[in-house]
């Protein structure tokens, strides 16, 4: 085993906003420059690349013979970022041209049966782009770096698009590794493998996780996930202008903010790192010097102590009821659960009357119509498609009042601290 120092790793984790061009890449090293070192550098795919790459995959498994435009607006949007930061004989144009004649030649196989398995092959591949962009970079302006390949480090079981960590094997994984030097060691978000060595995904925007991962598995000094907005606001900044950053929260709180669908962080990062009291930082990627929200073990929960909102649009409300007039009982929950389980979809909010249960859950193009149909079999089903779910947690009659005014309410429920209003925009 190497002689590794993990207590005073820290693990950083850029986003894909945050390397959507080459001035982030440049900013992206400005930040690691001024640290201590070592640093764990966890990186997503560029931009919008895995939203690009998920689009390339349907259209590989629809046999079309022709995504040729899609494979090309790809690497052109790399390869413009490659020619803005490097010379044009730098072996960044090699090693990344490697790649994109590996993921050619993948789109030119015939694909397999598994869809997830496919899915996970070729989305992968983002961050196999960025982090080769990021690190050759970092190596250009003299910086000690080194590139792993995070398949060598965390280990799943074999759910594509949806991997669940190995803990034990993983952990195993990252302490044979030798993380000894003062270096920068760059690694890609969201990806893993399985036990074969078959890459596997997190589940979307699981870079978070990643960098959670790694912190858990180093028993790192700290995790920072540097994002375009600076901390964890009570509301997302991008739809309430007059939202306000916390300072500090719970573990607790922001497991809860990330379940209930704050989408500023990955609701699986917290728990690794609450498991070894890691404190995990939300900073400003755009304005560095800015305090970001720390979350720790902290007993007052928030502070500032406000109300938390969150928005969830696109949301189905699902009307069932017997035909014959018979209660919602036990075990009708139960054939309702094993049916939305069956289809992966996740309740938002529910309410049960004597002869109707009404639930919410995300709308997903293709999935919401096989849902309702396998529904229909047991149940008298109706439904509203283009709903908004507001969640406030610690809310107030004041805030709910003037954030639900003037839309129509389909469902409304409420504990001592959550209130829950599907509503009509
Ligand atoms: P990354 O680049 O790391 O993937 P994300 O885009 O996933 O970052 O998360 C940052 C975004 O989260 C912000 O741009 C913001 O619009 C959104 N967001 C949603 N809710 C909140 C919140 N409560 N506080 C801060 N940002 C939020
Ligand atoms: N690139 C992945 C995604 O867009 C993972 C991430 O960004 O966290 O979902
Ligand atoms: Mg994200």
């Amino acid at each position: 085993m190497p002689e590794n120092n993990f207590s005073k790793m820290r693990v950083f984790k850029f986003g894909g906003a945050s390397v959507k061009d080459a001035q982030g890449v440049r900013r992206l090293a400005q930040i690691v420059q001024s640290q201590p070192l070592p640093l764990v550098v966890v990186v997503s795919a560029m931009g919008k690349t895995t939203n690009a790459l998920e689009r390339l995959v349907a259209e590989y498994w629809r046999h079309k013979n022709d995504y040729s435009d899609l494979f090309n607006q790809i690497k052109k949007y790399h390869f413009d970022i490659v020619k803005d930061l490097f010379e044009s004989n730098h072996r960044v144009y090699v090693v990344l041209n490697e790649l994109f004649t590996q993921l050619y030649n993948r789109l030119h196989q015939h694909p397999s049966m598994n869809y997830d398995y496919e899915y996970d092959q070729i989305v992968s591949f983002g961050e196999l782009f960025s982090t080769i962009i990021v690190s050759e970079y970092l190596d250009k302006i003299g910086l000690p770096v080194s590139w792993l390949d995070v398949r060598n480090l965390i280990k799943t079981d074999n759910k594509f698009r949806d991997a669940s960590v190995n803990w034990d094997l993983t952990l195993y994984k990252i302490h044979s590794t030798d993380f000894s030097e003062k270096q920068i060691y760059v690694t890609q978000g969201f990806i893993a493998s399985n036990f074969n060595g078959q890459t596997t995904t997190l589940g979307r925007e699981g870079s978070d996780f990643t960098g959670a991962i790694l912190a858990w598995a180093l028993g790192a000094e700290s995790l920072t996930v540097w994002k375009d907005v600076s901390g964890i606001y009570n509301a997302d900044p991008k739809l309430f202008s007059d939202a306000q950053k916390y300072e500090r929260l719970s573990y607790q709180e922001a497991i809860e903010l990330a379940f209930y669908g704050a989408k500023v962080i990955h609701p699986k990062t917290i728990k690794p790192l609450f498991d070894k009291k890691i404190p995990l930082f939300v900073r400003s990627f755009n304005n560095p010097d800015e305090l970001g929200t720390l979350i720790a073990d902290f007993e007052q929960g928030m502070e500032p102590r406000i109300p938390a909102i969150i928005v969830k649009p696109n949301q189905v409300l699902i009307t069932l009821s017997y035909r014959n007039f018979n209660f919602i009982t036990e075990s009708s929950l139960q054939v309702i659960f094993t049916i939305l389980e069956k289809f992966n979809f996740k309740i938002n909010v529910m309410q049960r009357t004597a002869l109707k249960l009404s639930l919410a859950v995300d709308y997903d193009p293709v999935e919401t119509e096989t849902l309702l149909n396998e529904l229909q079999v047991y149940f008298q089903v109706k439904y509203n498609v283009g709903l908004t779910l507001y969640t406030f947690r610690h809310y107030d009659e004041q805030t709910i009042k003037k954030t639900i005014a003037g839309k129509r309410v389909y469902l409304h429920q409420q504990s001592r601290v959550m209130s829950f209003y599907l509503v009509k925009d």
